[in-house]
């Protein structure tokens, strides 16, 4: 956007266009902040512009507070999604598609059975209507291969799907007739004493009371410079776009470490790869076919389906796995909100909001859970400096 921010003051500047920033963003013009986000690149240049859109729980069992917040967070997302179309007037490819498991052991199957059971107390069916159950072999036939689930499979409600880019676009879109969202500007530095946000361009003085770091793996080198610690590094997935018509009310399967995902436009996206060392964030022929090779194997639907596109990203992976929210540890004002490994279209919204509660004197958002906080993710956990380093050309 062209908009000069020079001399401008923000309570809040956030860096990144991700689902992250662009989510707390909205959040915080909900909250009636002045806000601006600041992307280097392109709404959709990182992770976030990918073409999944998977929206996975939790398996109900051994539940814990990270478990809850996912779980109310799938449940939530969908009045957002809703709210967020309704004020943009966009679509952002929401729907509750439901997910199948195939069940390919006796083991895993007495397992699954277990957790259907712990379902009805963590999940609470009855109440939220969410449901999971395991139904037995030969159960939609039509779309998951029989060979591939010989002991029956779960099928699971609370599951959905949202079109990545469509979402983001929407998210975008709010953000720009309600605050300040500039393209091809990166954040350098954030001075705290004077409040100063220093950009690539040149353009400023900018000046925010608070600064997020939302800028996916490009976070963590940062982090390293302002805190001394490295708490996570960049990891590549891909995945893999074929024209599916008719498929789009069919639930999405994982299966074999792979999602496939139908989408509402007659399409139907598979993923993802996870690769720790890899030469460039584009994506490579022989791994992408490789995930049409593997899908057929148990959707066979998918053979000979057209590839319309492949892609590749770079998604932030804390050390812990878990999300980086909250205040960077030796700082007032200046905060990271990174790192949610493969959940993060699923709770972007809620850990916003609960983000928003702590900056934010007037916004109560729920608690973020412990492992999300910057003292599960610093102090004994940080790698040593250089093994944190993003993997290109390694
Ligand atoms: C193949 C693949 C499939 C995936 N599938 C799913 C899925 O199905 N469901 C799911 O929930 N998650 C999925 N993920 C994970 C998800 O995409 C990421 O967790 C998520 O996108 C991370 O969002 P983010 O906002 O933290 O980072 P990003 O989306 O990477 O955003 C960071 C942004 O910051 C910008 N930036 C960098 N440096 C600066 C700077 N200094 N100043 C300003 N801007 C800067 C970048 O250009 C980028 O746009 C998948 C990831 C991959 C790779």
């Amino acid at each position: 956007m062209p908009l000069s921010t020079s001399g401008q003051s923000f309570d809040l500047a956030i860096a990144g266009g991700g689902i992250f920033g662009l989510s707390i963003a909205y959040a915080a013009l909900k909250q009636g902040l002045k806000v601006a986000v600041f992307e280097a690149d392109k709404i959709g240049a990182g992770a976030s512009g990918g073409l999944l859109g998977a929206l996975m729980p939790h398996m109900p069992a051994r539940w814990n507070p990270k478990k809850e917040f996912q779980f109310r967070a799938l449940g939530s997302l969908e009045t957002h999604a809703r709210t967020l179309e309704s004020e943009t007037g966009m679509n952002t490819g929401y729907r509750r598609c439901g997910r199948l498991l195939p069940l390919t052991t006796q083991d895993k199957l007495d397992h699954h059975l277990e957790r259907a059971e712990e379902s009805l107390e963590r999940w609470n069916p009855d109440k939220t209507g969410f449901a999971y159950s395991v139904e037995p072999a030969g159960s939609y036939r039509h779309w998951l291969s029989p060979e591939a689930a010989p002991f029956g499979l779960v099928w699971e409600t609370l599951a959905a799907r949202i079109s990545p880019r469509a979402y983001l676009a929407t998210l975008a879109s709010y953000i720009r007739q309600h605050g300040v969202l500039v393209e091809g500007t990166a954040v350098t530095r954030f001075e705290e004493d004077t409040g100063q946000v220093i950009v690539s361009n040149g353009k400023g003085p900018v000046f925010a009371g608070q600064m997020i770091y939302a800028n996916g793996h490009a976070s963590f080198p940062e982090i390293r410079r302002l805190t001394g610690e490295t708490v996570g590094r960049g990891e590549k997935g891909q995945a893999v776009l074929l024209e599916g018509p008719e498929l789009e009310n069919l639930p999405a399967i994982y299966c074999d470490g792979l999602y496939v995902v139908p989408h509402g436009n007659g399409t139907v996206a598979i993923g993802s790869t996870a690769d720790k060392v890899y030469e460039d964030g584009t994506p490579s022929r022989e791994r992408t076919d490789e995930l049409v090779r593997r899908a057929v194997r148990f959707c066979p639907k998918l053979a000979g389906l057209p590839v319309l596109s492949a892609w590749a990203g770079i998604r932030p992976r804390c050390n812990k796995r878990d999300p980086l929210i909250g205040r960077l540890p030796g700082y007032e004002r200046t905060y990271a909100a990174t790192g949610g490994y493969k959940i993060s279209f699923g709770i972007a919204h809620l850990a916003a909001d609960a983000l928003l509660g702590e900056i934010s004197p007037t916004a109560s958002g729920p608690a973020l859970p412990d492992t999300f906080r910057p003292e599960h993710h610093f102090g004994t956990n940080a790698l040593p400096a250089d093994n944190g380093h993003m993997h290109l050309g390694a």
